[in-house]
């Protein structure tokens, strides 16, 4: 069976909701006949990777950037392991794969090598982008807190104790605590790559944050009627 392979990476500012819209597209793919969703995920392989790795965790732990060069063959590695792998062996995939990537490419240099390698293999693309006001993010973050008994999340908006367990106050989450400093370094990596990507995508779709669950819909309906067209 020929499967056809669509890369398509998915922009929008941290908190924006995209972990959300993955999540439910990966639903809705579990139901269809036809179309595997497939994620890469840059910030969970390197927060895993940072456990074992000292040099990785360091420049985490700092707040640095990991080098283009690192995240570049990462990226390679990964797409290889996810879909080129269970292709040649026939595992697993329908005949439609999207390949849904978060954060990356994240920074101009990551940006050429991402066209420079989709050129190499002969991929089609297309991208998501996930619209959410700065400000939005910003309060979400200071409002949500992690349950230390539990696990669970909710908003000191609605809750004063945790209403999974009821046991305990929440605490804010690590990376909520280093948003204003996520955004400001999204502002000025992410956003060039953004305005080139809107410009040269042939095939894109812009949703709102605000409610995940339509923005999943619509983006599923751009999957199923527009992607493979291409
Ligand atoms: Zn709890």
């Amino acid at each position: 069976m020929q499967i056809k392979v669509v890369l398509v990476p998915m922009f929008g500012l941290p908190g924006s909701g995209k972990g959300s819209v993955m999540a439910n597209l990966k639903k809705m793919a579990a139901d269809s006949s036809d179309i595997s969703i497939i994620t890469v995920e840059m910030g969970a392989y390197f927060r895993k990777k940072a456990q074992i790795d000292g040099p990785i965790k360091d420049i985490m732990d700092s707040g640095g950037l990991i080098s283009n060069s690192l995240v570049n063959d990462v990226f390679e590695e990964l797409l290889n392991a996810s879909v080129a792998a269970p292709i040649l062996i026939g595992d697993g995939l329908k005949e439609k794969a999207i390949v849904l990537l978060d954060g990356y490419p994240r920074t101009l240099p990551q940006w050429e090598h991402f066209l420079e390698y989709r050129a190499e293999k002969n991929l089609s693309v297309a991208g998501i982008f996930v619209d959410l006001p700065e400000e939005i993010v910003m309060h979400r973050s200071t409002i949500r807190r992690i349950c230390p008994k539990c696990g669970g999340t909710f908003s000191t908006e609605e809750y004063h104790l945790c209403p999974h367990c009821g046991q305990s106050e929440g605490i804010r989450r690590a990376d909520d605590l280093k948003m204003e400093r996520r955004v400001r370094v999204f502002n000025e990596e992410t956003a060039p790559v953004i305005e080139e990507a809107k410009s040269i995508f042939e095939h894109q779709i812009t949703v709102s944050g605000v409610d995940t669950k339509l923005a999943s819909q619509q983006v599923w309906d751009f999957v199923v009627q527009e992607l493979w067209t291409l």
